[in-house]
Parts: structure tokens; C-alpha cells; sequence
């Protein structure tokens, strides 16, 4: 299978190079020892209603964006990284800085670690700067959960025998994208560069280790209908389940620059999912998924162009919808949601593959649903 599919893996591997173009060099200057970002907002935690504070470390960016696979076809996160060298010094700076920002925030704390990808990397996030981060947050009580971003090649028995006992005694999971239950989606539509195998090994190697895993799961790669969209994140959501991960986050996507969805939506090849899309993925998922395993969605840019939309009146309506749904995992708030649009996008799924097939060249004159 994967021979038969070299050609055309090659192709979206050289289209995601292109769309990635200067990147590196348009990357700011930045200042090594300030995080990217560091933002809180409310979260669930176990039972309790608490503060997440997000840190995102200014890295060298993304090992598989940077090297010549090109990166992920919905990805700009290496123009968040830097050129300048950063050392074990620096992103220890970073953290601190970031961190101390928060010492009055309500109390139970979750702290996500994020980089321009992967955390456990050590070409990002050298061994040492990776061991006084955890260490500072093993010492602070108010931390209750902690997640860690990393593609699962990092997920090791090394590193993840460093988190599980310094950790040990907060709730601990690692982020990883698998986008796709299916390994020819993951493989085409998202260039990600690691199999369904691969996943269920980081899987099994979390679980072994007492460390649980979050699934990131995308919805609407490039490539796919609306339809076969939401066929694909909710297999992709039971697959993650059924390998025994704690929580999935679903991801629907954000045309984000130098990437190849932005070069496709710029031409009319390819529009954001439907807010409706989501919503109908998080219904189904719930029901089909135990309790045990969390779903949660917090959609960038919704209701705007380049996020997941509907038809503009709903789309508020529809996101704080999906928001309270990640914070009650209670569906009630999903399934009464209405809005004339929402028979627009039922015909949508009915026939859009259908309008494609007729005119692939001029979908987005002819076809008002790419809009
Ligand atoms: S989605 Fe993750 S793995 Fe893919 S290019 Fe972006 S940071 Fe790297
Ligand atoms: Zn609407």
C-alpha cells in the first residue's frame, strides 16, 4: 500500500515545501528569553471548574516543519519559532517569566506546555531545560494537570519515566496529533509523517507510565467533502478512544499563512468546516465514546473566514455552544441549537462531491458552499 501511494505522498510532500516557501527567513527576531505567548482561560479539571495557563516556548520550531518534509499541510507554527539560538538558559528564562506571571490565578491550575512542536523534542527543548521545567512544576501544588505537546517518535520510555516520577501525583497527559484514524488521510491530506502504529505505541508507553494521552483530532484536512470530513475526525475520535487515550481535543481547522490550506483557500479549493460540522461530530462522538474519555473543543478563529463558520447570524450562538459542551460534556446545549443555514449545510453534505466532480476547475464560482 504505502508504494502505491509514494507518488502521490511526494507530491503533497513537494505542494507543502512550496506553500512553506520563505518561511524561515520571514521568522521575527525574537526575544529568547520572553515565551511566544502565555495566555488563561477557564478549564474543567477532574471535577472542578479551574484556571488553565498556556505557555508557549519560543523554540527553533518544529523538527518535521523544518526538515524536508515540509510540515503539516495546515500548519504555520514554524514562523512562530525562531532562527536565533536558544539555549537550555534561555527557554528556562522563558518559563519562569511566563509562569510567575500567574501566582493569584483561581486555583485548581492546569499548565499546558506548548512549543512550535514538540516539547519532548530535545532538539527543541534540550534534556536539561526539559528536566527544571518539570521539576518546578512537580513543587507547585496549585498544579493539578499538566499537558505536554510532542509527535509520538519522542514519546519514550526515557522521557516519559522523567514525567511519571516527577509528575507523580498530578494528572498528566501528552497532546499528540493524530488527525486521522486512517493512515492514507494522515498520510495525503495532512503530510504528518507517522502512522496510526506510531500513535498506539506513544499510547502504550503513556499508559505504562501512568501518563495519560490527549488526541488532537482534525477536522477537515484538505481534500475531503464536508461529508467524508466528518466521517473521518469521528472515526478518527473512536479510533483514539478504542486505543486507550484520556481525552481527545477536537480540532477543526484554521487557514493559517504559508501553508498549503492557505494556498487552496486563497484559490477557492477549500473552505473551513461548517460550525455545523463540528457540532454534529461532537454529538455522535459522545454518544459513541465512554465517559471516561473527555471531549473537548475550543475552535480558533470561529466565525470568521478563515475558522469554522456557518452563515454568520448562528456562528456565536454555535461556538459558545461547543465551549459550554467542553466545559459540561453535556450535549443538551449541541442538540438544540438551530438556525436557517443548518439546511444549507445538511444539503452540503448530501451533495458536494457531487458539485465537485461536475466542475473540480471552477467549484468555487459555481458552488456558493466553498464560500
Ligand atoms: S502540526 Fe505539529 S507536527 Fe505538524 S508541522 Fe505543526 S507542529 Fe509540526
Ligand atoms: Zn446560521
Amino acid at each position: 500500500m504505502i508504494h502505491r501511494l509514494d507518488p502521490l505522498q511526494d507530491l503533497v510532500l513537494k505542494a507543502s515545501l512550496r506553500a512553506r516557501g520563505h518561511s524561515l527567513e520571514r521568522r521575527r527576531h525574537r526575544d529568547v528569553n520572553r515565551s511566544a505567548a502565555v495566555w488563561t482561560s477557564e478549564v474543567r479539571i477532574g471535577s472542578s471548574i479551574g484556571t488553565a495557563i498556556s505557555i508557549v516556548l519560543a523554540t527553533r520550531g518544529c523538527s518535521h516543519a523544518l526538515g524536508i518534509s515540509g510540515g503539516c499541510t495546515m500548519c504555520s507554527y514554524l514562523l512562530d519559532g525562531t532562527n536565533e539560538r536558544v539555549s537550555s538558559e534561555n527557554i528556562i528564562r522563558q518559563f519562569e517569566s511566563a509562569i510567575t506571571q500567574f501566582e493569584h490565578v483561581a486555583v485548581p491550575v492546569s499548565v499546558k506546555m506548548y512549543t512550535s512542536g514538540s516539547f519532548l523534542d530535545p532538539a527543541e527543548v534540550p534534556v536539561d531545560a526539559r528536566h527544571a521545567i518539570l521539576n518546578y512544576l512537580s513543587k507547585d501544588e496549585r498544579i493539578r494537570e499538566v499537558v505536554l505537546e510532542s509527535r509520538p517518535q519522542y514519546v519514550t520510555t526515557e522521557s516519559l519515566g522523567e514525567i511519571s516520577e516527577l509528575l507523580s501525583g498530578k494528572t498528566v497527559e501528552i497532546g499528540m496529533g493524530l488527525e486521522s484514524g486512517s493512515d492514507i488521510i494522515r498520510a495525503l491530506c495532512v503530510n504528518k509523517g507517522f502512522s496510526t502504529e506510531d500513535f498506539q505505541r506513544a499510547v502504550t508507553i503513556a499508559r505504562e507510565h501512568d501518563v495519560g494521552t490527549r488526541a488532537y483530532i482534525l477536522v477537515k484536512p484538505p481534500f475531503l467533502t464536508e461529508r467524508d470530513a466528518l466521517i473521518d475526525s469521528l472515526n478518527a475520535a473512536v479510533t483514539a478512544a478504542s486505543m486507550g487515550v484520556t481525552t481527545l481535543s477536537v480540532n477543526p481547522v484554521n487557514i493559517q499563512r504559508a501553508t498549503l490550506v492557505e494556498k487552496m483557500w486563497q484559490n477557492g479549493e477549500y473552505r473551513p468546516p461548517w460550525l455545523w460540522t463540528v457540532v454534529e461530530m461532537l454529538i455522535l462522538a459522545r454518544a459513541r465514546i465512554s465517559t471516561d474519555v473527555r471531549i473537548v473543543c475550543d475552535p480558533v478563529a470561529a466565525g470568521k473566514p478563515r475558522g469554522t463558520h456557518n452563515c454568520g447570524v448562528c456562528d456565536g450562538t454555535v461556538t459558545a455552544a461547543i465551549r459550554k459542551f467542553s466545559l459540561d460534556q453535556d450535549v443538551t446545549s449541541l442538540v438544540s441549537l438551530t438556525c436557517d443555514c443548518k439546511s444549507i449545510w445538511r444539503h452540503v453534505l448530501r451533495c458536494q462531491d457531487v458539485s465537485l466532480s461536475a466542475s473540480s476547475h471552477n467549484m468555487h464560482v459555481h458552488n456558493p458552499f466553498l464560500t
